[in-house]
């Protein structure tokens, strides 16, 4: 596979001219380098923009009106203030490195300075990432390319710079940095470097999960993240970070199913890709059916797999996986929720009006649509045709009747502070028993929701013993539950007859 590749003339942004200019003003070097060099060479725009050059940090902070210092590996951030483009509100200003020992397998034990750019892209990870350019006259005026980089992006291939081994075995992250490279451009892994990768891939155990995280959040955030995540599974990559997802391989479903559960998720996570959908959807689609191969029993009965409760056990294990991700809180809310509800629309036939209102209730107003979008993506995932557009309709115009009904405290036509008023009790967590006794009401009967009718009802709730109040607030987790058990029992029956 060749494809052309852009040298000589390229355009470069003015801010970045300004800092490399600046400094050869002073009679320094200074060179773009690294992951904005390729991306520009094959027309991509870079994500944030690196300097290299022989000036010292202090010689850089000297010579730049606005600086911070970033980190112990003397990069310096040169702001700035007046640029709209985020990319260039921060460009990284780097003085020639040289490496020396790995000894924890993710950082240099010492940073050493070089007097040359040699040195300097002699460490970098892959030979497509450890080009320069020289700038002058707003365009790449020269580049200058000691591991034959330009040869392997015209190649679509990533290839290690030097010594494969040596180079994940100082640093393990590189394996995923691979693989999310590849994936964000479509690019092969070389053969040595693949083999060095599988050789050193559970060094990853020492790389934090953060920064495991953010690779791995970038190849499902890719064009293609099911290409991204089978070729991490090849690597022996996801087996370190999410041995969860690979007891799905080689696991049958139903003739419903054309794929195993492992293939089924992976192309539900590339449908969410292919409609541009965000995060927490791609996470939902690839984690939705992760505990099916836990659950999974034969029914001699009916000859066929049953997964009862896998969203249940599923929503718990996506859960253990996202924090251990350390994925904020509020991604790891929303997932789990979409994994542990993903079933609901699979029960096509009978869904009333009520059940959508729960539904809502459980899985937020904010959440629905996207609970629907899973629902498209599991469906795609099995490699069934699109939804019937008539009953997707369906869905989506109860969805909307039931979004115009009260689904949450905050919609009931009474607050805490009514309640407080009308029933004269004080602050505590009486309040909420009632707020929450009085949504199951409306849940089951929309036209409840009045002022009248709730501070009425309020009133008689607060004459109940506590206990009792407090079963009325949870009937609709037990209703829920009971709900969530029915359509358990449909999906039984649906097997059963099929
Ligand atoms: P992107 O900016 O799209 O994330 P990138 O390749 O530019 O991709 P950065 O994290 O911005 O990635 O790093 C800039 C450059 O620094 C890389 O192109 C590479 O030359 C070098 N680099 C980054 N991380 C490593 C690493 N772990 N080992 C060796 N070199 C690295
Ligand atoms: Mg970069």
């Amino acid at each position: 596979m060749n494809s052309t590749v852009k040298g000589i003339g390229v355009e470069v942004p003015k801010e970045v001219i300004t800092v490399t200019e600046t400094l050869k003003n002073k009679g320094f070097e200074a060179y773009i380098v690294g992951g904005c060099v390729r991306d520009l060479l094959i027309g991509r725009t870079p994500k944030d923009w690196d300097v290299t050059t022989n000036a010292t940090p202090e010689e850089i902070i000297t010579a730049f009106p606005k600086t911070f210092y970033e980190n112990t590996f003397g990069t310096v951030g040169v702001v700035d203030e007046n640029t709209t483009d985020e990319s260039l509100k921060v460009i990284e200003v780097t003085p020639y490195r040289l490496e020396t020992g790995y000894s924890d397998f993710r950082r240099p034990d010492e940073v050493k300075f070089s007097k040359h750019l040699k040195d300097d892209l002699e460490r970098r990870d892959f030979t497509i990432n450890a080009l320069a350019a020289d700038v002058a006259n707003g365009k790449i005026a020269n580049i200058l390319d000691f591991h034959n980089g330009q040869k392997d992006l015209k190649d679509k291939t990533l290839r290690a710079v030097g010594d494969a081994n040596e180079r994940f075995h100082e640093d393990a992250l590189r394996s995923l940095r691979a693989v999310r490279i590849a994936t964000e451009l479509g690019f092969m892994i070389n053969k040595e470097t693949e083999e060095a990768i599988v050789t050193h891939v559970t060094l990853l155990k020492h790389i934090s999960w953060e920064r495991i995280r953010d690779e791995f959040s970038r190849i499902l955030m890719s064009d293609y993240p099911a290409n991204g995540i089978f070729l991490a599974q090849r690597l022996g990559i996801i087996k370190e970070i999410v041995p969860e997802l690979e007891a799905g391989i080689g696991v049958e479903q139903n003739q419903a199913h054309a794929f195993d559960v492992w293939t089924h998720l992976l192309k539900s996570l590339q449908h969410a890709a292919d409609k541009k959908w965000p995060l927490d959807i791609r996470l939902a689609a690839l984690f939705h059916d992760i505990s099916k191969p836990e659950t999974r029993r034969f029914s001699h009965e009916t000859q066929q797999w049953t997964f009862y409760g896998h969203e249940v056990v599923g929503s718990r294990v996506t859960q253990k996986i996202l924090d251990r991700l350390k994925y904020p809180r509020k991604t790891i809310d929303k997932v789990v929720k979409l994994v542990r509800w993903h079933m609901f629309f699979s029960d096509t036939e009978s869904i009333s009006l009520s059940a959508v209102r729960r539904m809502i209730a459980n899985v937020g107003t904010e959440n629905i649509w996207d609970l629907m979008n899973v629902r498209i993506c599991d469906r795609i995932g099995t490699g069934r045709p699109k939804e019937n557009p008539y009953r997707l309709r369906k869905y989506q115009s109860m969805i909307e009747e039931a979004l115009h009904d009260p689904v949450s405290v905050a919609m009931l036509k009474i607050d805490g502070k009514k309640i407080m008023e009308v029933t004269k009790i004080t602050p505590g967590p009486k309040i909420g028993q009632v707020l929450n006794a009085l949504l199951e009401d409306v849940l089951e009967n929309p036209s409840h929701n009045t002022a009248e009718y709730l501070e009425n009802t309020a009133k008689k709730l607060i004459e109940l013993s506590d206990e009792e109040l407090k079963k009325r607030g949870e009937a609709g987790k037990e209703l829920r539950e009971a709900e969530e058990e029915k359509n358990l029992e449909e999906i039984r029956k649906k097997y059963h007859v099929s």
